[in-house]
């Protein structure tokens, strides 16, 4: 089976009501955690490259591994995404590396830390989501930039965030300005600033609606029905695997992320692309901990390896159950590049908000 675009893979999930986690990887093992999990329920899956990533790995390794699992795993449909690309070269070179899906991040300038204004933002996603169309991969734009409501900033995630403390204006998506985004740039889907942030430290206590903002979601839901969304900084940070990452000698704070209950209730307004790194990152590395702490004599890295990817590839089936994504794989055809191209020329794909705004 040949890669998946964002879009078929979104539009199928909105159509059904499911939502599609959206997991990073910089290695092998990672790339076939995720893929057996995926295969174990028929699941569709989304495997996000970040520009870290992919200097981490180099381009030509992270697109031929990920050949790979499609040739390994020929009736699992997956799509290759960008994570936060800064700039229209990082999209374009992604898509050059088999990428079919990019996100053109133009809430921060090209440096991934100095925030941009409205009009840079519009200009730049425009500009890649036409690039993009043209050859039928898909866009994913942000409004809003992300950041914690609580203390007004963001995390770094492999050295992308915004700097500095900012204001609820520009950590909560406008929903008046999402219209406005989503008919000016063309892009598939958005994601959108609710007071979710990257990194394991998103909340100090069990979130509600002061510092996680779902009804953010509801309210773009509501006036943008037909536009795929994304949550980022999704993990749910879960505490039996900070107790596991504790226990086994390590020194991480307490700390909240997004209860799965609300990206559950996220699906239910539109929510279609769910980004997690981190719960991935400490699933592997709390077993890393847990060997290193009980078989001190252990240096064969594949002993280490090895539970790294059983506890990722449970933590990946969980996330595809509760989020309905399972049990869609082997009903997917994915539509090829050109057709999609053409699709995207005739028309047939653009925003689909004129009675929207009438409405309003
Ligand atoms: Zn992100």
């Amino acid at each position: 089976m040949a890669k998946i675009t964002l879009r078929q893979l979104l539009d199928d999930a909105a159509e059904r009501g499911y939502g599609v986690p959206a997991f990073n990887i910089n290695n092998m093992e990672q790339g076939l955690a995720i893929m057996e999990a995926a295969d174990t329920v028929d699941a569709p899956v989304i495997i996000q490259a970040s520009r870290g990533a992919r200097s981490y790995a180099g381009d030509i390794m992270l697109s031929k591994m990920v050949d790979a699992l499609v040739e390994m795993f020929p009736h699992i449909p997956l799509c290759l995404h960008q994570d936060h690309g800064n700039d229209e070269a990082t999209c374009a070179t992604a898509i050059q590396h088999g990428f079919t899906s990019v996100m053109m991040d133009g809430s921060l300038h090209p440096d991934g830390k100095t925030v941009s204004d409205y009009g840079y933002n519009i200009d730049i996603t425009r500009r890649v989501a036409e690039m993009a169309h043209w050859i039928g991969a898909s866009v994913e734009g942000e409004l809003g930039v992300l950041g914690s409501l609580e203390h007004g900033s963001g995390e770094k995630e492999d050295g992308h965030g915004a700097e500095g403390t900012l204001g609820h204006d520009l950590l909560l998506t406008d929903p008046d300005q999402a219209i406005d985004f989503v008919r000016a740039t063309g892009v598939d889907a958005l994601a959108i600033a609710m007071g979710t942030s990257h990194g394991a430290y998103k909340f100090t206590r069990k979130p509600d609606g002061e510092i996680l903002a779902m009804r953010v979601v509801e309210e773009i839901h509501r006036r943008l029905p037909t536009t795929h969304l994304v949550m980022h900084g999704s993990s749910s940070v879960p505490q039996p695997l900070q107790d596991m990452f504790n226990v086994f000698g390590g020194e991480m704070p307490q700390t909240w992320g997004v209860p799965v209950e609300e990206i559950v209730r996220g699906i239910k307004h539109g929510v279609r692309k769910v980004n997690i790194d981190t719960d991935c990152r400490l699933a592997m590395t709390a077993a890393f901990r847990k060997v290193a702490l009980q078989s001190k004599s252990e240096f064969d890295p594949r002993k280490f390896l090895k539970p790294a990817m059983d506890a990722l590839r449970e933590l990946c089936r969980e996330r595809f159950e509760q989020f309905g994504t399972a049990g869609n794989a082997s009903r997917l055809k994915p539509i090829t590049l050109a057709d999609m191209a053409r699709r995207y020329r005739s028309g047939a794909l653009d925003p689909k908000i004129e009675h929207i705004t009438q409405a309003a």
